[in-house]
């Protein structure tokens, strides 16, 4: 299986029970793969380089998961040659008493990079179509009634991300939508690793057993979300992530993709500038 089978686009329906967790079905050969990711990764390194350059469209990458899904480690992975100042990182926690005074996508407009640069959100505003539809939270929202009763809430929210991901892409920027597909029993055997590794004691959170009860829900939530709002202009990949060296060579496919699509190109300089460039080339010369 090709990155192809696990991109949505709207153009086939996701069904997240038929998709694989890990790379069994694809039957690669780990060294191969590790080799490619390698290369990849170089190749993405190159390329940003250019982006930064051109400073025309800018690449933003939305990464989703259950927790234990391996969202920090592919943060890690995907700066691996990335220069640092051409890359922004941004976790989307709760909302602050300040950003619940908004409406939901105010705080994603302030964490947008620049055009140029590679924006990354670790959790996004999709979290208001997720842990707020799993839970209900909008329900305590202090919003006008004729918000809160709406039966299409959550219909509408689907309407308005995929509306603001059309003027994201109007105003030049290309959006990766990454989900990363964990199985429920791999998260159990992670979870474990965390509370029995004293190094990985801080990484868990009593919060995380009560999410992992209400997985179905999650399962059904992410479905609806990605089933809505998926679009040529703003693909879902949903990646097998029980194996995290399968998940990065897949990650590092799909941003390499969307690199390539954006074919960012150095500036070239206008014949004046270089001619200028030319004539101090001769003054150094002749030093
Ligand atoms: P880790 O994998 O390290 O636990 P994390 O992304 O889960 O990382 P946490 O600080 O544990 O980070 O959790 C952030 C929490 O904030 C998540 O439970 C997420 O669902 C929640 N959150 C994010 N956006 C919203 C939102 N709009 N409304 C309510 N909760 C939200
Ligand atoms: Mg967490």
């Amino acid at each position: 299986m090709s990155l192809k089978n696990y991109c949505f686009d709207g153009s086939q329906k996701l069904s997240l029970h038929k998709l694989p967790h890990d790379s069994k079905k694809d039957n690669v050969n780990k060294e191969t793969i590790l080799a490619k990711t390698a290369k990849n990764e170089q190749e993405i390194s190159l390329l940003q380089d250019k982006l930064y350059a051109d400073g025309k469209e800018g690449l933003l990458i939305v990464l989703q998961a259950m927790d234990a899904a391996g969202k920090d480690s592919t943060v890690k992975h995907v700066m691996t040659g990335v220069n640092p100042q051409g890359i922004d990182v941004y976790s989307f926690k709760q909302p602050s008493k300040e950003e619940m005074s908004h409406d939901f996508l105010w705080r994603v407009n302030k964490a947008l990079p620049a055009r140029g640069k590679i924006g990354l959100l670790n959790r996004s505003y999709y979290e208001d179509v997720l842990v707020v539809k799993v839970h209900n939270l909008y329900k305590t929202y202090n919003m006008a009634e004729r918000c809160l009763e709406d039966k299409a809430f959550f219909e509408k929210r689907y309407r308005h991300i995929s509306n603001y991901e059309e003027y994201l892409y109007d105003s030049s920027y290309r959006i990766v939508k990454i989900f990363l597909n964990v199985s429920k029993d791999a998260q159990k055997k992670r979870f474990l690793e965390r509370i029995n590794d004293k190094e990985k004691n801080w990484k868990f959170s009593s919060s995380d057993l009560s999410e992992r009860a209400l997985w179905d829900d999650y399962q059904e939530a992410y479905e609806d979300a990605i089933n809505s709002t998926a679009s040529k202009h703003a693909p879902w990949y949903v990646l097998p992530a029980d194996q995290k060296w399968y998940t990065r060579y897949l990650v590092s496919e799909a941003i390499l993709k969307t690199l390539k699509e954006i074919d960012p190109q150095y500036p070239k300089l206008p014949d004046e500038q270089a001619a200028l460039l030319q004539k101090s080339k001769e003054a150094l010369d002749k030093e």
